[in-house]
């Protein structure tokens, strides 16, 4: 089968090329197995992305829409086969999820990043490492549908750019989602309540954004049915 061997072809499909047949939803949530991630008070970054990728999927599921995960507990997934998933799915959307200790004094926050990779013209075939270098304008609306989403629910949100190893081989709509819950001073532990009562506030406004994402923005003009 073609896209099992996505990584020998060295391609993936540029926007043009993309007919997607349903809206389907990648939650990659980020580290996992060895790879910690960073230190959020007693807990590791790698197990609040998947606690969030476990809860956006049942918010989703119940709106109707389907989700593919990259990981659904606790292991490792290479970049490469984090974006193997979400092009096999040829997924609308994909939320690359991270997470990361609010800043000094910082309320709690959203941080959202595209691509670093430049835009570049579509082409029937991109290259498979800089696959998103063709969805660039489409994932910046989706960031954009994200902000909104977020900012209404009364989330500080930033965004940004950086390299992101997963999401440069990704050819869809791809953002990543870097959640800032503020650890408790004293305790050190986003486990407790604050830390988790942000991320449920995050994932709802999450599922929001994708269900407008869904009506507003799907894929090339295409309206669900
Ligand atoms: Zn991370």
């Amino acid at each position: 089968m073609l896209l099992v061997c996505a990584r020998c072809l060295l391609a993936a499909q540029s926007p043009a090329a993309a007919a997607p047949q349903r809206f389907a939803v990648v939650l990659d949530a980020a580290h996992g197995g060895d790879d910690l991630g960073a230190k959020l008070g007693s807990q590791s970054e790698k197990d609040l992305t998947l606690a969030l990728s476990v809860r956006l999927r049942s918010l989703l599921a119940a709106r109707g829409i389907s989700v593919v995960t990259t990981r659904e507990s606790d292991m490792d997934v290479d970049a490469d086969h984090r974006a193997e998933i979400a092009n096999h799915a040829k997924a609308s959307a994909c939320l690359n999820l991270h997470a990361a200790p609010a800043s000094g004094k910082n309320p709690p926050a959203v941080h959202l990043f595209l691509s670093s990779l430049p835009a570049a013209k579509d082409a029937p075939l991109m290259p498979w490492r800089t696959a998103q270098s063709a969805w660039v304008a489409r994932s910046t609306e989706l960031a954009g549908v994200l902000n909104s989403a977020l900012t209404q629910a009364g989330i500080p949100v930033t965004l940004g750019r950086t390299a992101l190893p997963a999401i440069d081989s990704m050819a869809c709509p791809a953002v990543a989602v870097e959640v800032a819950p503020q650890l408790p001073a004293d305790a050190q532990d986003t486990a407790g309540a604050d830390g988790a009562v942000f991320v449920a506030k995050v994932a709802d406004a999450l599922a929001a954004a994708l269900v407008e994402w869904r009506s507003n923005g799907a894929p090339l003009g295409e309206k669900q049915p």
